[in-house]
């Protein structure tokens, strides 16, 4: 299959119905997942169609590696978790994301895998202001 980069209809990553965007750079996105049980759950994503890290050039790719630092280093600064759990998967919409977790001892499924069965769906946090927080902690980073 060839593979060209671009916006591609369909894709819930490259159109979006509804997310909380909490920093937007001209090459990636930090949004706040929808994810009840989970405070503090983000995604990096990159903005353009592209499906695994290998695609990205090597600047491309140092400045997504930097957002999810700094987004890492954020996280810690606010919430304080216990431990933060990265990931990229996304195998059935192929397009390039990390998930940056937070994770507390009082979260759905402390200490297995964010992915195992939620023991409950409660957060600690109010949403609203748990974004209007990170969005205040995230403005420095670079654009692009
Ligand atoms: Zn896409």
């Amino acid at each position: 299959m060839i593979f060209t980069r671009g916006i591609s209809v369909g894709c819930g990553y490259c159109a979006p119905g509804n997310e909380t965007v909490l920093w937007r750079g001209d090459k990636c996105r930090v949004i706040l997942a929808d994810e009840p049980g989970f405070d503090g759950w983000c995604r990096v994503i990159w903005n353009e169609h592209v499906r695994e890290l290998s695609d990205l050039d090597e600047a491309e790719r140092g400045h997504l590696m930097g957002i999810v630092a700094k987004l890492e280093r954020t996280l810690i600064g606010a919430l304080q978790p216990v431990k933060m759990n990265l990931a990229a998967l996304g195998t059935a919409a192929p397009h390039l994301h990390f998930h940056v977790i937070p994770r507390f001892e009082t979260d759905a499924n402390f200490p297995d895998p964010v992915w195992t069965e939620r023991r409950h769906r409660n957060s600690r946090l109010d949403r609203n202001a748990l974004a209007d927080r990170l969005r205040d902690a995230l403005q420095a980073l670079p654009v692009s």
